[in-house]
């Protein structure tokens, strides 16, 4: 330690529990690339090196994945092998080497340099993280090729510093003894995140330069759940986090022995609580977990990939829905467009502009590949179909033609097919307002409260600069929610939430006020949801609900709501950021 002055850092939570030990700083190999023109008779030698390089790489990962026993794990790295196959890699690095005579490691920062930045600049939290990945893999392949890649000793009891965590890394970590993690670098929903969630190791990405603010041996105080990290803790620190590592103990406890119960309200009122997915892979998860539903399925992870392939579309949605069956799984079709995953193409306004069914309406082909494979993979009857971005009537009808003409032309191909039930996302106020026309012609609505808070308050959800303004409890947004669910309650349609405020207690108890059915949240956040609804009251939280849509603010919402989850689950301000 530089200094013996107690240090609070505040990172990003991304895996919850108290970590109360020495840490371990591992340094990565720093990689130093001299980018050399090669004179004509080197390029056959330099690109053996590279060819060498790839096979070694390939190796060490078929290695990992013999001694890694869990599918989905295994499926990672078989994105990562893909990668290193993919024509586009192999040829697109080759071709440097061979027509721009540059040597192998710079043609390899260059392609796997360029890939990252087409992934960075997407709107999709996930892309963004998968381009992180995809530059660290490239950083290994460097390494191999250098003879300098070495594998992290990470045996030791205690917490392990390091500048990212890759997925091999995690993969290893699994299996070791050390208790947390902290990165300076990393997201919440990089699959090494992913994995340590999983694997309940705690963990809190990006700390800025604490592999240079720590010593191995020094002692450090994790929070995983409020992305607090305290270096050379004071003994009255130290008090404190060993009481609030036993309080989450018990905690955790209480949840896991409530797992398997229904989430029912004091009163009886049963919500279906659900997962949103990201990745498929995420659905192992989601089954180690219980029994439950999919309440969206966020499609555009796989448009890069299989937009075009529609029968791999059909093994994937068959997958999930066989995962999660008698319980269904909601399929949003592909929300592109925009600043989205979209080749080549951008607008001033991307936020306003094509993005989702607007889109899917323009490229008939690829929404139709989607239809297709949506209801092929609908034997059981478990598949939920919802269109993103409706913003008028029109748009449903357009959709539903094409829908039910593809059901007609599959019946044609394959005798007799199950048509899924048929929705849509409210998140543009005019659909919110337009409910008792829209609820005529859909089978369920998902409020997406990300963007209906986007659309309500125009303020921009990715933009720093305004997210103080950013809120789903703006009473003009529970205004929209409650004049959504009254409209379908009307005509029997059922009205399910898939947005952050499904996973915020605050907004938890407005929407079971507000008289929404089913709440779909990420998986880790399933269990304390749960426990939450089965202490609320329904009578309450309409009251609640009915006096927050009068309020004038955010901050009176809020205050109106703190004492009440105060009263039913104190723990949640122990535990969570
Ligand atoms: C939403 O808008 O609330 C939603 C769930 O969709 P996404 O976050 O994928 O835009
Ligand atoms: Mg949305």
């Amino acid at each position: 330690m530089k200094s013996s002055q107690e240090l609070k850092l505040k990172g990003i939570p991304v895996s919850p529990g108290i970590v109360i030990s020495p840490c371990k700083v591992i340094k990565r190999k720093k990689i130093v690339i001299n980018e050399r023109i090669l004179r004509p008779q080197e390029v056959e030698t330099e690109l053996k090196k590279f060819q060498d390089g790839l096979s070694r790489l390939k190796k060490i990962l078929w290695e990992l994945k013999d001694e890694t026993h869990e599918e989905n794990l295994r499926k990672l790295v078989d994105v990562q092998l893909s990668i290193l196959a993919d024509p586009e890699v192999v040829k697109g690095v080759e071709s440097i080497i061979r027509d721009r005579r540059r040597n192998a490691e710079s043609a390899i920062k260059t392609v796997f340099a360029h890939i990252k930045e087409t992934l960075m600049k997407q709107e999709s939290y996930y892309l963004r993280e998968r381009g992180r990945e995809i530059e660290q893999l490239g950083e290994d392949l460097i390494l191999v090729i250098n003879d300098s890649y070495e594998k992290p000793d990470l045996s030791f009891e205690g917490i392990i510093v390091s500048e990212s965590l890759s997925l091999d890394d995690a993969l290893r970590l699994v299996k070791s003894t050390v208790k947390g993690v902290v990165t300076e670098r990393g997201g919440r929903t990089e699959h090494s995140a992913i994995i340590l969630r999983n694997f309940k190791i705690p963990a809190v990405f990006g700390i800025d330069r604490i592999t240079k603010l720590v010593d191995d041996g020094d002692q450090i105080v994790m929070d995983g759940g409020k992305g607090m990290v305290i270096v050379n803790p004071m003994e009255s620190t130290y008090q404190r986090y060993f009481l609030i590592k036993s309080d989450f103990e018990k905690y955790e406890q209480g949840l896991s022995s409530e797992k398997d119960l229904p989430a029912i309200t004091t009163d009886g009122k049963e919500i279906v609580v659900y997962a949103n997915i990201d990745i498929p892979e995420e659905v192992e998860e989601l089954t180690k977990l219980g029994k439950y539903g999919i309440g969206l399925f966020r499609t555009e992870m796989i448009f890069q990939d299989f937009a075009h392939d529609e029968e791999r579309q059909v093994e994937i949605y068959s997958y999930m829905a066989d995962k999660v069956y008698p319980h269904s799984v909601t399929i949003r079709a592909f929300d592109i467009g925009g600043d989205k995953v979209y080749a080549g193409y951008s607008e001033d306004n991307p936020f306003l502009g094509l993005r989702g069914i607007r889109i899917l309406l323009e490229e008939q082909e690829i929404f139709e590949k989607q239809i297709r494979a949506v209801i092929r993979a609908n034997k059981r009857g478990n598949i939920r179909f919802m269109l993103p971005m409706v913003s008028m009537v029109e748009e449903i009808k357009e959709a539903k033609k094409i829908f039910i003409r593809s059901k007609k032309l599959l019946e044609k191909e394959y005798g007799s097919v199950n048509q899924p039930r048929f929705g849509i996302m409210v998140e543009i106020p005019s659909a919110a307002l337009l409910m008792e026309h829209l609820s005529e012609l859909v089978d369920f609505v998902s409020i997406g409260t990300n963007d209906l808070t986007q659309y309500t308050l125009a303020v921009d959800r990715k933009n720093y600069h305004v997210a103080k303004i950013f809120s789903h409890l703006h009473p003009s947004v529970l205004k929209l929610i409650k004049y959504t669910s009254d409209a379908c309650k009307e005509r029997n349609v059922l009205v399910a939430s898939c947005g952050e405020m499904s996973a915020d207690p605050y907004g938890v108890v407005l929407l079971v006020g507000l008289g929404v059915d089913e709440i779909s949240c990420p998986t880790a956040r399933i269990p304390e949801i749960k426990s939450l609804i089965r202490r609320i009251s329904l009578h309450e939280a309409e009251a609640i609900a009915a006096q927050a849509i009068k309020k004038e603010n955010v901050k009176e919402v809020k205050d109106l709501i703190h004492g009440y989850l105060n009263k039913v689950m104190p723990e949640l301000f122990q535990f969570y950021e």
